[in-house]
């Protein structure tokens, strides 16, 4: 978080664990507390680059076929750019499962989609009201019959049910602050529902899967609605009063995912 004359400047990748534990965000983004990133967390991102780059080739009208962005896929994991916990795996263990992902999203996934944006960046986007302003990248931009959507790409052990059905559920208002920042980002409405495209990490074909699901976003839960304040505007008070409170009830209230834990008093 950064703090130019009263505006502070927040990620909106990070609001999600703001409005999760307060503390937690606190200890990250002001203290710089610091955790090494987990396997899990580095099997994402090695995926989110190998498909990104796959997907911009297609958007720059030189595609690249999936072996071809696999580099950047092992790049990531060998070669990551923050500490890594490998935990009871390895580098090389991650990698067996990300490729065969990557190739997954290739084949499956991207062929089904018409992208406009690839990881579209914001610069900011300044709400002068509340003293905020966000930045951040949205993983995909796309066009639809209905209007331009976003895309989320999500990973995980969890991300995709055996009956093919992506968990869509608590997403919304995250999914929403990047709606506003895509259609910042890009200067265009984004008025189609959202999506989130799960990719099931797994050690085997039969476990691994890719899905899409859709949601309509909460992007009237973000901002005032001329008689209560929106979420926005309680991450901004919350931020210009420095008042971070912390709730021990969350799933990621563990010494693994919380660089407090230690020393945190909201636990007792
Ligand atoms: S230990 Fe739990 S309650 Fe305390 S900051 Fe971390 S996640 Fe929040």
């Amino acid at each position: 978080m950064s703090n130019t004359c009263n505006q502070l400047s927040v990620r909106a990748s990070s609001l999600g664990e703001l409005f999760d534990c307060p503390a937690r965000w606190e200890a990250k983004h002001i203290r710089r507390l610091r955790l090494p990133r987990s396997a899990a967390a580095q099997l994402g991102t090695a995926v989110h680059a190998g498909t990104a780059l796959f997907d911009q080739s297609r958007l720059d009208g030189n595609p690249l076929s999936a072996d071809e962005c696999a580099g950047a896929v092992v790049d990531a994991l060998q070669k990551p750019s923050e500490d890594v916990d490998w935990e009871d795996t390895s580098a090389a263990e991650v990698e067996r499962m990300a490729l065969p992902l990557h190739g997954l999203y290739c084949r499956e996934i991207a062929p089904r989609q018409d992208y406009v944006a690839v990881e579209a960046a914001c610069e900011s986007l300044t709400f002068t009201d509340i003293g905020l302003t966000l930045t951040g990248t949205v993983d995909r931009v796309r066009a639809t019959q209905d209007g331009l959507g976003i895309a989320d790409i999500k990973t995980g052990k969890t991300a995709v049910a055996a009956d093919g059905t992506v968990k869509t559920q608590g997403h919304a208002a995250q999914l929403a602050v990047y709606e506003i920042l895509a259609g910042h980002a890009i200067g265009r409405p984004i008025d189609a529902p959202a999506q989130i495209i799960g990719l099931q990490v797994a050690k085997t074909d039969k476990g691994r899967r890719a899905g899409v699901g859709t949601i309509q976003t909460a992007r009237d839960v973000l901002l005032d609605d001329g008689e209560s304040p929106g979420l926005l505007r309680h991450a901004a008070n919350m931020l210009h009063r420095g008042d971070f409170y912390g709730n021990p009830r969350s799933q990621l209230c563990n010494p693994k995912y919380c660089p407090a834990y230690a020393g945190c008093r909201w636990r007792k």
